[in-house]
């Protein structure tokens, strides 16, 4: 069968274009490019008008929980919510109950996942029990399938260990992921600091405790001529220090998450109290000028992978007053069109959002050669996209609710994922 659209992904020139390709064995094969005719229209001709057609998403940072947290989110749960969301592989972190800090935990991991069509690639904790303090076995790890180390959830505030670790994946080649929070200047980040904490009168945390350790990890990473990923960026400054380490030559890769995209410190003041804790996550959402550079970060592709940070908890953990609820909301169903929605405010070229969403991920993962774009050979993995359409924000498949975007109308829906040549929503 024949796929075709007026707006489908051209990797060649970096755009969207009139074409048609053909899926072989899982496989995409066959690209034309304008309109229909002749050799295409031998086979049967699948038309889907003016619709995108773009690569699933690959997401760097999701929280799967499962295991002895399967109340809150399950493996086939989450990968039900990708298949409408458009995300075909996703990394996972490292604190699931058990943690994921031993070779048998991993094993346990893979074994879960194997048979899921959304490829699930875990990450190693660095520490043993994420505690910052004893290593786990790196070497042993580092053999294992697996996107690389990362403590998500908590900092690597040991310098020492911090300058080892990234020697190590940068020896294996694999991503260490890092969660940027000084623990010592956070205030155990319930909210920003700003006139909006101020007059909610709830203590704020500074920005400092993000970007005095993307600066400090920038140095050593310069040192040790390794590269670094930065897991959900959310301050100006942060955006800054990139912009100066590229300039220098610096290795890195860094996340943007829909929230830390969209919303702002000063939305507090129109929520009531009762909701403030479907805001709270780490780090802080900060102000709209943090927010708008961001923006001007992805579209300089100094933040360059669109994550989702997809954190469930039960209503016990988050529905809480904000200063006692746990960190973190959920957005993996609606991964595409949050970013749709991202990539109209902040004005994104087809380019730097194809190249976030799916390309580059895919490449830090080591994958690009399988998955992340749509080209000749790699695997058939792609979503069919109506910008227009517009739907209500409804969390139905995933066994937690915690969003503040539940209820919410946004446009743009997934209208069809096809994972490996079959559809899956
Ligand atoms: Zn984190």
């Amino acid at each position: 069968m024949r796929i075709y659209s007026k707006n489908l992904w051209n990797s060649a020139r970096s755009q969207f274009a009139e074409g048609s390709f053909e899926i072989r064995g899982g496989r995409l094969t066959q690209f034309l490019w304008g309109a229909p005719s002749g050799k295409g229209a031998k086979s049967k001709i699948k038309d889907f008008g003016d619709l995108m057609i773009l690569p699933s998403a690959v997401d760097l940072h999701v929280h799967s929980r499962d295991f002895d947290e399967s109340h809150k989110e399950t493996f086939e749960s989450l990968q039900s919510q990708a298949f409408q969301g458009g995300v075909a592989v996703m990394a996972c972190m490292a604190n699931t109950m058990p943690r994921l800090d031993s070779l048998e935990r991993l094993k346990d991991f893979f074994k879960r996942t194997q048979k899921l069509k959304v490829r699930l690639l875990p990450f190693a904790a660095v520490t043993k029990n994420l505690e910052g303090i004893d290593a786990t076995d790196w070497d042993k790890l580092l053999k294992l399938p697996i996107a690389g180390l990362s403590d998500d959830g908590k900092p690597i505030l040991n310098e020492d260990m911090m300058r080892s670790v990234l020697k190590v994946t940068k020896k294996f080649k694999k991503l260490l992921s890092l969660h940027e929070e000084d623990l010592r200047i956070s205030k155990a980040s319930v909210i920003h600091l700003s006139a909006s904490s101020l007059r909610l009168g709830i203590d704020g945390s500074p920005e400092d405790s993000e970007w005095t350790m993307v600066e400090r990890d920038l140095a050593l990473a310069h040192e040790v001529k390794a590269h670094v990923h930065f897991g959900h960026l959310s301050s100006a400054q942060s955006v800054e220090l990139l912009r100066r380490a590229r300039k220098k030559g610096v290795s890195f890769s860094a996340e943007l998450t829909p929230h830390h995209a969209l919303l702002t410190v000063e939305d507090y003041e129109s929520l009531s109290p009762t909701l403030w804790s479907k805001m709270k996550v780490c780090p802080c959402i900060r102000v709209s000028t943090d927010r708008s550079s961001l923006w001007r970060g992805l579209n300089e592709g100094l933040l360059d992978c669109l994550a989702s940070d997809h954190a469930p908890h039960t209503s016990f953990e988050k529905d809480r007053p904000l200063v006692e609820a746990a960190h973190g909301m959920i957005s993996m169903q609606y991964h595409l069109p949050l970013y749709h929605e991202v990539r109209s405010r902040a004005k994104v070229s087809a380019a730097q959002f194809v190249r976030a969403l799916s390309q580059r991920p895919a490449q830090l993962l080591g994958l690009q050669n399988e998955v992340g774009d749509l080209k000749e050979g790699l695997k058939a993995h792609f979503v069919v996209f109506d910008p227009k359409g517009e739907q209500t924000i409804h969390f139905d498949r995933s066994r937690s609710k915690n969003s503040p975007f539940e209820g919410k109308s946004i446009k743009g829906r997934v209208v069809e994922h096809w994972i490996e040549g079959g559809r899956v929503f």
